[in-house]
C-alpha cells in the first residue's frame, strides 16, 4: 500500500492509499474531490472506497463528486455520523475492521472533537515496517483537535486509545497545523530538549514550504502537550496532578493561544 499526501484548501491533507497490484485506490477525507481526481488519473487508479473519519465540511466535501465519477464505490464512516456524511454507507464502531489492499484497518471511536470520530489504524504487516493511523482532526502532530462536541474527559480516553499504539506509527493527520501546534507546546513545556529541537527542525521545513506530516508516534509521545497529561512539567504548567483537569486547562491554553 502506498499514501500520497495531497494538499487541500488552506492546510488540509488528503490521503491517498494506493494497492499497485489492483490499481485501485482508497482516499482519507476528500476535502475536495479535484486533487484525488487528478491523482487517480495521473496513476491510472479507480476509487474503491472513502474512509471519512467525521463529517467537518473539510473532511467530506469532495464526497458526492468522487461517487459520481465511481458510482460502485464504498462511503464509510463513524456510526454516530449516520446523517451527517454525504453517501456515508457503512456505519463503524470501535474494533471495527475494514479492508483495503490486503491490509486491514482497525477502527477506533474516539470522540472529542466531534462526538462521533473515528480513526483507521494499519498496523504493521512486517517486522520493519512501520503502521499507518488515519487520525484526521483527533490527534495533530504537536497538537490536538479542538473540543466542538466532545468532554475533555472524552478526548482523554480517545488520545489515550491512540496513544497506545507502537511509537514506530506514522501518523497522518488531516492538518498542517504543526508549526502553530509546538510554538504553544514550548509555552507550556519549554525545557523538554525533544522538543525544542522538533520546533526548529519544523520551522525549517515550513520555511522552505514543506510538508510536516506525516510524523512519528513515538514523537508525539515524547513532546506533544496533549498526549502528555501525566508528565511532571505539564502538571506543572498547569497546575494539576489529575489528568482530565491537565489535559483540560492545557486545551484551554491552546484555544486562547
Ligand atoms: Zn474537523
Ligand atoms: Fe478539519
Amino acid at each position: 500500500m502506498q499514501i500520497y499526501r495531497l494538499p487541500a484548501l488552506s492546510d488540509n491533507y488528503i490521503f491517498l492509499l494506493v494497492d499497485r497490484d489492483r490499481q485501485e485506490a482508497a482516499v482519507v477525507d476528500p476535502a475536495q474531490a479535484e486533487p484525488v481526481l487528478r491523482q487517480l488519473k495521473e496513476l491510472d487508479c479507480s476509487l474503491v472506497a472513502i474512509f471519512n473519519t467525521h463529517h467537518h465540511a473539510d473532511h467530506v466535501g469532495g464526497n458526492r463528486q468522487l461517487m459520481q465519477h465511481f458510482p460502485d464505490l464504498t462511503v464509510y464512516g463513524g456510526a454516530e455520523d449516520r446523517d451527517r456524511i454525504p453517501g456515508q454507507q457503512v456505519f463503524l464502531k470501535e474494533g471495527d475492521r475494514v479492508s483495503f489492499a490486503e491490509r486491514q484497518a482497525e477502527v477506533f471511536f474516539v470522540p472529542g472533537h466531534t462526538r462521533a470520530h473515528i480513526a483507521y489504524y494499519f498496523p504493521p504487516v512486517g517486522d520493519d515496517e512501520p503502521g499507518e493511523l488515519f487520525c484526521g482532526d483527533t490527534l495533530f502532530a504537536g497538537g490536538c483537535g479542538r473540543l466542538f462536541e466532545g468532554t475533555p474527559a472524552q478526548m482523554v480516553e480517545s488520545l489515550t486509545k491512540l496513544r497506545s499504539l507502537p511509537d514506530k506509527t506514522r501518523l497522518w493527520c488531516a492538518h498542517e497545523y504543526t508549526l502553530k501546534n509546538l510554538k504553544f507546546a514550548l509555552t507550556v513545556d519549554g525545557d523538554n530538549r525533544e522538543l525544542q529541537t522538533r520546533y526548529r527542525n519544523v520551522e525549517l521545513l515550513r520555511k522552505r514550504h514543506q510538508a510536516t506530516v506525516p510524523s512519528w508516534l513515538g514523537v508525539e509521545k515524547r513532546t506533544n502537550p496533549f498526549l502528555r497529561w501525566d508528565s511532571e512539567a505539564l502538571q506543572t504548567a498547569a497546575d494539576s496532578r489529575e489528568p482530565v483537569r491537565t489535559f483540560a486547562r492545557l486545551r484551554g491554553g491552546k484555544d486562547r493561544f
